[in-house]
């Protein structure tokens, strides 16, 4: 087999080698078509089964009360940043949206485009460079909101909401960077958008999840027909041709999600691998500085963190590609180091970047 690197690629990131692996062996022939699944109509049987059992495996794995739909789209988070005030913002409705890094404030810009000022910031964290949550005081909810809007896990900044945000309006989520990374309880939940390429599959496939009273909420019929979340279920997301191929691999991911023992396996691995990462930066207190002010509020999936200088930084990331590591350079905006540890790192991954991080403290500390 072909060398592999450990990736700790922000996104799109590394994906499980198993389902790659079903995707290499059925890629000429894919369900005895003598084709591949990127060959075929759409309305071909073969990729309905396909397309049917990503959407019933998100449902399976996310534990979906009979009352939500699961749609496919594509345009990514961003079509949805779009489309969810597009279609629940009708008849001066109006929205808040919680301000916890750069994804957030994109949301709630795009949302401004649509709804002017009936989009508003219920809390921010801008003013400590969304190092941190707002605490549960620091919300100010307007109680004529239709929805609430957060985002779960700030991919840039490596903040997560463990606990979600104190409101009884239904809630909106971007869980591009996090979703299927424990269970969680859904009945909350109006609407969840991801993007699959962090957590479940290549770019080009966006997970949403649409409960049917939010669903009822999307009236308007002025919108181009692609932009309305009711066509897309009404058609089972199969309005127009689907990303076929991101859909397949996407099921493969989901498939090998539910052998592996489902989310509460996932959860497992997802938190040993955050007490390996953050005691080895917590041990080291003067070398490793973390971005994020709260423990609390650190995620599982994305951790930034300082070194001392711009040079050590830099030597940092060259040795660990020496090593076998790629995708730790920090976000442009941050700097640093930024480690993200999706569902397909695995602890293994981590716990080698953790015995290259005690070395290269012993050596340069
Ligand atoms: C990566 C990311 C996005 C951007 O997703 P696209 O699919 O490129 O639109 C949006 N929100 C979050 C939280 C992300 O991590």
């Amino acid at each position: 087999m072909s060398h592999r690197v450990i990736n700790f690629y922000a996104g799109p990131a590394g994906l499980p080698l198993e389902p790659l692996k079903r995707a290499q062996d059925e890629l000429l022939d894919f369900a005895g078509t003598g084709m591949s699944v990127m060959e075929i109509s759409h309305r071909a049987k073969e990729y309905d089964a396909v397309h049917g059992e990503a959407l019933s495996l998100v449902r399976e794995l996310l534990g979906l009360p009979a009352n939500f739909k699961v749609l496919l789209l594509q345009g990514g988070a961003h079509l949805s940043f779009a489309m969810i005030p597009l279609n629940l913002l009708q008849s001066g409705r109006k929205a808040d949206y919680v301000l916890t890094g750069n994804w957030a404030e994109k949301a709630f810009k795009e949302a401004k485009l649509v709804g002017g000022d009936n989009v508003r910031a219920a809390a921010s964290t801008k003013d400590v460079k969304f190092a941190r949550l707002p605490k549960a005081g620091e919300y100010a909810w307007n109680s004529d909101a239709a929805y609430v809007h957060f985002t779960s896990n700030n991919t840039v900044e490596g903040t997560q909401f463990k606990e979600f945000p104190p409101t009884d309006k239904p809630l909106i989520c971007d869980m591009s960077s996090d979703i299927m990374w424990r269970p969680f309880d859904v009945s909350k939940f109006g609407l969840i958008y991801a993007g699959a390429q962090k957590n479940l599959g290549p770019s080009g496939v966006t997970v949403v999840i649409i409960r049917d009273d939010i669903l009822e909420m999307c009236e308007a019929q002025d919108l181009p027909s692609y932009l309305r979340f009711k066509i897309h279920a009404e058609k089972n997301s199969l309005y127009n041709t689907p990303p076929c191929f991101g859909v397949y691999i996407l099921r493969n991911v989901l498939a090998y999600n539910k052998s592996i023992g489902g989310l509460s396996a996932i959860e497992a691995n997802n938190r040993k691998k955050g007490e390996l990462l953050y005691g080895c930066i917590d041990r080291h207190p003067g070398f490793f500085k973390p971005f994020v002010i709260e423990n609390a509020d650190r995620s599982f999936m994305n951790v930034d963190f300082f070194l001392p200088t711009e040079e050590l930084t830099d030597m940092f990331v060259k040795e660990a590609k020496k090593n076998g590591m790629v995708g730790l350079k920090g976000y442009r905006d941050i700097g640093g180091i930024r480690v993200s540890t999706y569902n397909a790192v695995t602890v293994d991954n981590v716990a080698t970047l953790t015995a290259f991080m005690e070395d290269f403290v012993k050596k340069n500390g």
